[in-house]
């Protein structure tokens, strides 16, 4: 089957589908964590004992009491049975971002029959997959291979269906034999326990006594491309990497903004409600879907949750919405930058902190006190990213986010913050040392009580800003579609610590030292927006002069994940993880390793796709258009008909471009890129992706050249616009 009739069954297919129909009987309530071992199917089927210490677990997030986990863990057996699961898995989320499992039957061998297995507590509290395939850094060679698993009792267990059978899934932290953290949870874990400590002081010393741990909250807003799945199957660039290696833009672009928020295609609509349906069954409040800026893409989002169980989620809603959109005709593409000139996919995470005692800590109060409480936050935080931009850069690098930050596309690699025309306002007269109120113009005495009250309006918005205060959050956009939610949210935790260490160590030593604990207050302030206020920027950050205005205030602008992950062996980064006890330098150090690893692999796999496609498709197709050509010239000269030389001199040179990129890109494909990762790192970026780039022009232009029947790709015009 040639190419281009592979193009027009694609179309075919596309334009007679019709979306199953399924009965959907149960009510949302009914529906809504049907499949989750949560803490309602808990108190149902635990001791009122064991339950209460289980939930005590749960929220405070120590680990689960050993003594109590063989009820647990029968308990657990016999929902899951109940639920048909003939299988358990423990679930963990390795450093290659994806979501692994190890599946293990319920049933042993006993004698000549099976039974039933007992699943004691030490099964729930402790596995050992091998491991040895996930990547690690170096933390295990392979005499020490073992890696083990362990429940994270504070996200709940979930029964994983399938047509053939169902599976009860664990969710769990990965570590090696020695204890170090071989995966994503761990560290956010941790870190989440660090913010807290820190976190509490501060607020012991605005007087609270009942104060609870306090967590982290995150939302993370998920954009993605859906394309009929005919489609896909004809692009080996989409299947390999993907993303589209070539295609030219196609005349129609997204500048008529006629798909953001318009209506949402049938198929995707029915895909979106079975998606919904399915994140409900695991206790996912999906909320919000809609058309995003690109045509062929969407976004959904789910209601904020602690960030622990908000990253094990997100990992399952990504896998959920690949799942689902198959039995829909349809390929959901979480890369970054699928399509060249379309806008990218990006995973903007939004975060706060608080506790049900102490609420949203990120929320500015109704008093002046509660301000003053918000504003040391605040600051907290404006303190943590001018520090440790480096870091927040390093945890959203990746070979397919490189297309986004620092690309011309939202949001630039400069990581700033946004707080808005009034947060900001009454930062500059804190950094004055005379506030005058918001809005007010009345003039007020400096100190805590006598800060002005206000409202921070969400509405005020800047979405070119990597890190925007939303009213009563924080929003980190720089993340990428594809990308665990764990990095960031570890990045954000252990710097917040950090800072808010300083904080209640500073006010502990100024109260000690006799200052009025309202006077010790503002002149922190003061101090931190003096000395940090440097990363504050409310204006465009897509603008050249922003660049520049950043470079001057010296704010780093770390455009590839090769630069970025350096940061990684900044001292001062591997203090602040080390000291909070999130990850230890060797930990910090095997990330490194990986994540480079990981660069150097992607570019690996799409130049050489890249070499594939040019020679075996593309290189043909544009010989044969050229052969055509040659052919007809020569049929009219034979009749003595005179011809336009000039479709054929186009086409002539077009292939020789094409031919010519080919050649360099196959030298550097058989090029050995260096001696150490990070030097085959800098070849990937500095030699590969440049030869790449070539060959994806010289394919594009031909593109426009050659007859749309003899073309082997699907175009950007059906990929994008047929759903
Ligand atoms: P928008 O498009 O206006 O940015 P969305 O409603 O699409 O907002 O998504 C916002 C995300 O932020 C949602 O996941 C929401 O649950 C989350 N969110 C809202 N309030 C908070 C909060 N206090 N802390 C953390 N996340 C929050
Ligand atoms: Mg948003």
């Amino acid at each position: 089957m040639s190419g281009s009739s592979s193009r027009r069954q694609a179309v075919e297919a596309v334009t007679s589908y019709t979306a199953p129909t399924t009965d959907f009987i149960e009510s949302l309530g009914e529906l809504f964590g049907r499949n989750i071992f949560g803490p309602t199917e808990m108190k149902n089927r635990l001791p009122k004992q064991i339950y209460k210490s289980v939930i005590a677990t749960i929220d405070e997030g120590a680990p689960l009491d050993p003594s109590i986990a063989d009820a647990v863990a029968s308990a657990m057996r016999d929902w899951a049975l109940e639920m048909g699961a003939s299988h358990y898995a423990h679930v963990f989320y390795p450093l290659t971002g994806l979501t692994a499992e190890k599946h293990d039957s319920f049933l042993e061998p006993e004698g000549d029959s099976a039974s039933l297995a007992q699943f004691s507590g030490k099964t729930l509290i402790q596995g050992e997959p091998d491991g040895s395939s996930f990547p690690n850094g170096g933390i295990r060679s392979t005499f020490e291979a073992r890696g083990y698993t362990g429940w994270d009792v504070t996200s709940p267990a979930y029964i994983l269906e399938n047509p053939n059978g169902n599976t009860l899934c664990i969710p769990t932290v990965f570590i090696s034999w020695t204890g170090e953290a071989l995966d994503k949870k761990t560290p956010l874990l941790r870190s989440q326990q660090a913010m807290s400590k820190q976190a509490s002081r501060v607020l012991k010393l605005f007087g609270h006594t009942d104060v609870d741990t306090v967590v982290s909250y995150a939302g993370a807003e998920q954009e993605y491309f859906l394309v009929d799945r005919h489609f896909y199957f004809s692009r080996p660039d989409l299947m390999a990497s993907g993303r589209t290696l070539f295609g030219a833009k196609p005349s129609k672009g997204q500048e008529f903004d006629d798909h953001y928020f318009g209506a949402i295609p049938e198929r995707v609509l029915a895909y979106m409600i079975e998606v919904d349906r399915e994140l409900f069954k695991q206790g996912i409040l999906a909320k919000t879907r809609h058309n995003e800026v690109a045509p062929g893409q969407f976004e959904i989002a789910p209601l904020f949750e602690k960030a622990n169980l908000a990253h094990d989620h997100q990992q399952l809603m990504m896998t959920t919405l690949k799942k689902v959109a198959q039995r829909y005709g349809m390929e959901c593409l979480l890369h970054e930058k699928p399509f060249k000139g379309v806008n990218g996919s990006g995973k903007h995470v939004n975060f706060s902190i608080g506790n049900n005692n102490q609420g949203n800590l990120l929320n500015p109060g109704d008093t002046p006190h509660d301000n003053a409480q918000f504003l040391v936050f605040c600051a907290a935080i404006i303190r943590s990213v001018h520090m440790y931009g480096g870091l927040l850069r390093a945890v959203v690098a990746s070979a397919s986010n490189d297309h986004r930050l620092g690309a011309n596309e939202a949001p630039p690699a400069i990581i700033s913050i946004f707080l808005g025309d009034q947060l900001a306002d009454l930062f500059d007269q804190i950094a004055k040392g005379t506030i005058t109120g918001s809005k007010t113009g009345s003039s007020l005495e400096v100190g805590v009580d006598t800060l002005p009250a206000f409202k921070a309006d969400p509405g005020d918005r800047n979405r070119t800003s990597p890190f925007a205060f939303t009213g009563n959050r924080f929003e980190f956009r720089a993340p990428g579609s594809s990308q665990s939610i764990s990095g960031p949210m570890v990045a954000v935790n252990t710097i917040m610590a950090d800072s808010l260490e300083y904080i209640a160590d500073t006010l502990d030593a100024d109260v000690a030292a006799g200052t009025d604990f309202n006077t010790a207050v503002q002149s922190l302030l003061q101090k931190i927006i003096l000395e940090h206020g440097a990363v504050v920027f409310n204006g465009d950050g897509y603008s050249e002069e922003w660049q520049q205005e950043a470079a001057t205030r010296g704010l780093l602008n770390l455009k590839t994940t090769v630069d970025s992950l350096e940061q990684f062996n900044e001292p001062a980064i591997i203090e602040v993880l080390d000291k909070h006890k999130v990850l230890s330098p060797r930990e910090l150090h095997s990330r490194y390793e990986v994540y480079l690893e990981q660069y150097i692999l992607s570019i690996a796999v799409e130049s050489k796709e890249t070499l594939e496609i040019a020679r075996t498709k593309i290189l043909p197709a544009a010989l044969r258009y050229q052969g055509e050509l040659a052919q007809s010239a020569a049929n009219l000269v034979s009749v003595g008909v005179d011809f336009d030389k000039g479709p054929l001199e186009q086409a002539t040179t077009a292939v020789a471009g094409l031919t010519a990129a080919i050649a360099v890109l196959d030298k550097a494909v058989n090029t050995h890129g260096g001696e150490t990762p990070a030097e085959e790192a800098a070849f990937a970026r500095d030699t590969l992706i440049p030869a790449m780039l070539e060959v994806r022009e010289e394919t594009d232009k031909l593109e426009w050249i050659v007859a749309d029947d003899l073309w082997p790709l699907p175009t950007y015009q059906e990929m994008l616009y047929i759903l």
